[in-house]
């Protein structure tokens, strides 16, 4: 039961390993995997479409080439607004710098146009350093209905997924271009709270924790925002019915003139520009396709729940059932991201998928190992057991048959006193020996069960070890071994169950004596030491390798030398001394060498010692 307990414990701690290594992982190379799968979900998920309401009104190559680059832009520009006015257009979102002055005739001429505009925001740019704002001409400033910061860079490196709703310089706080367009196309205030922002009818999520960031939804390729160039929108007015009721995103997106080409989900290597990143957050305002990342918590109680399920199925289930369970719970894991994000919830992927594979892999793993191992082992053991009962077959059969024929002897013949008296001494001795064989396996079953009840004796061990050495002294003899006795250490007191230490020890010293050759010596040995008292038995005899004396205490478990040796032996007597030792809260150390002999030593708590309490 303890070593079962143990295992599991090992099992759940490996697991909990695992888990905690796909949340490192989350932490380190997880975010990139998560965003690949995001852009990747984006490319994969087609919403239904819809009907953008904007326009965009680029200066693209041909249009720069036509009137002079991006230095002269002011004249087309004030020439396409006049043309808008109009449309009218709901509202119009300039992405074009106003800072420098030029020419006065230009200048008055795009004011006037910009007076003309309904619903006007301007662009406006933090400075470098991030201090301050760098705003248009008042001139120009003086004719907008709001100012709308054209800052698209992404929170991460790589590409553009959100945009902060709001930027600050100072005390000087900017929405973003794209929810200034909204609010003034809905005539409609921005009311703040800490989660939130509430613009006319829709409650953008978008948390002042989180710096207001905005998830954009990108349009996807089969919803395209209408786009218009200066150029086409000059050269034929008539173009001008397209804006009307639309809200229009002007600025440059000829590729060698601008610098804010970011990628984005769609993108797959095709950057976009600015004002077209601008018109996307729009639509994503408009059309309330929010995309809210889901809590923290969540994501890691659902992957701790798929750890926790697949090592539950692999502990609690047979193979094939926790194998389909497993197969289940990576599906979900893969799937419930994507599922999650058809529901506009970003979720994250490589943590509960990370988690899924990785418990999988040890839990898996390690069921696979130790049911091989147990199989292995049961294997074994059922070896030895037959063997062992053919042994113990054979071996009760030579008392039996003495027994049998002796009582027949006796029945059937009148013999002599003398003659009777030695029959029947032999008919007891015999019987003794199969009382003895029967009595340990009883034992043995027993111990191992935890039934026998120990007793609580105190006896001196040099007591024990001379009365195991009386004993032995035959069988020694008869090998000519020496029993060598080192001092033990005086009043040695051991406490316990005297009956089975002492069949413990009996055991250790008959192995020695049966393991060694004639004419070697086998040496006894009792000592305190921290604590504990130890009893060794020293040999000389044929020893064994460590992989042998690692399995030498289960049951039926013989050497390949001990069995050539031709001594008898059932491989049951150490399993049994073991047992003993363990219940007496001790341990059995072994020390061996192939033809070098064997020490084994019973550790054994030391009682508290009573000479001593005396003394105080
Ligand atoms: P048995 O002696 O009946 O085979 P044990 O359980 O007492 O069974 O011992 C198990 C095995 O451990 C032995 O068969 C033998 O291979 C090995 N062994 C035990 N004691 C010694 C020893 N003193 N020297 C060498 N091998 C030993």
């Amino acid at each position: 039961m303890q070593s079962a307990g143990r295992q599991s414990a090992i099992y759940w701690a490996l697991l909990a390993a695992s888990f905690t290594l796909a949340l490192a992982g989350s932490w380190t190379i997880g975010t990139q995997i998560d965003n690949d799968t995001y852009d990747w979900m984006f490319r994969l998920y087609e919403p239904p479409p819809w009907q953008p309401e904007s326009v965009l009104l680029v200066a693209d190559e041909r249009s720069l080439d036509a009137y002079g680059g991006v230095a002269h832009l002011r004249q087309p520009l004030a020439r396409a607004l006049e043309i808008l006015s109009s449309a009218p257009p709901k509202a119009v979102a300039l992405d074009v710098i106003l800072v420098d002055q030029m020419d006065e005739t230009t200048d008055a001429r795009l004011e006037a146009a910009l007076r003309a505009t309904r619903n006007l925001v301007l662009a406006c740019r933090l400075l470098p350093d991030g201090l301050a704002w760098e705003d248009p001409l008042p001139r120009f400033r003086a004719r907008a209905a709001a100012l709308g910061h054209a800052h698209a860079e992404p929170e991460e490196r790589d590409a553009s997924r959100s945009l902060p709703l709001e930027k600050v310089a100072g005390h000087d706080r900017r929405w973003a271009l794209s929810l200034e367009a909204y609010r003034l196309s809905r005539g409609a205030q921005i009311l703040e709270s800490p989660d939130d922002l509430e613009v006319g009818p829709r409650r953008i999520p978008a948390s002042r924790a989180r710096g207001r960031l905005m998830r954009i939804r990108y349009v996807p390729p089969y919803v395209k925002i209408q786009r218009i160039s200066l150029k086409e929108l000059i050269d034929d007015p008539g173009l001008a019915a397209r804006f009307t009721g639309k809200v229009v995103f002007a600025g440059v997106t000829d590729q060698t003139a601008v610098h804010d080409r970011l990628s984005t989900p769609y993108s797959e290597g095709k950057p976009m520009v600015g004002v077209e990143i601008h018109a996307n957050a729009y639509e994503t305002i408009a059309q309330g396709l929010f995309l809210t990342r889901a809590p923290l918590w969540l994501e890691l109680l659902f992957s701790l729940t798929l750890a926790a399920t697949v090592g539950l199925a692999y502990a609690r289930f047979t193979a094939i059932q926790a194998n389909l369970l497993a197969l289940g719970i990576l599906a979900a894991a893969h799937v419930t991201p994507y599922v999650l994000f058809t529901q506009r919830v970003v979720f994250s992927f490589f943590t509960p998928v990370s988690s899924a594979w990785l418990s999988l892999v040890t839990a898996g793993g390690y069921q696979y190992l130790v049911v091989r191992r147990r199989l292995h082992k049961s294997e074994a053991e059922r070896d030895r057991y037959r063997q062992t009962i053919h042994f113990v077959t054979h071996e009760m059969r030579t008392p039996l048959t003495a027994i049998q024929g002796s009582s027949e002897l006796m029945g059937r013949y009148a013999l002599p006193e003398e003659k009777r008296k030695q029959i029947a001494e032999l008919i007891n001795s015999e019987s003794k020996r199969l009382g003895r064989m029967i009595e340990m396996f009883l034992n043995m079953e027993r111990l191992s069960a935890g039934q026998m009840e120990l007793k609580r004796e105190s006896f001196g061990a040099s007591e024990l070890m001379a009365g195991c050495v009386h004993r032995a002294l035959p069988l020694a003899e008869r090998k000519q071994i020496r029993i060598l006795t080192e001092a033990a250490a005086p009043n040695l007191l051991l406490s316990g169950d005297r009956e089975l230490m002492e069949y413990a020890f009996y055991n250790l010293l008959t192995n020695a004596i049966k393991y060694s050759p004639q004419r070697t010596e086998v040496t006894l040995s009792a000592a305190r030491d921290n604590g504990h008292i130890r009893i060794a038995v020293q040999d000389q005899g044929i020893g064994m390798d460590q992989k042998e004396v690692k399995q030498i205490f289960q049951k039926f478990y013989r050497t390949r030398r001990a069995e050539q040796s031709g001594e008898a032996g059932t491989g049951i007597g150490l399993s049994i001394v073991e047992q003993i030792v363990i219940q007496h809260g001790g341990t059995i150390e072994v020390a061996s060498r192939p033809g070098q002999g064997s020490r084994f030593t019973m550790v054994l708590p030391a009682p508290m010692p009573v000479a001593v309490m005396d003394q105080h």
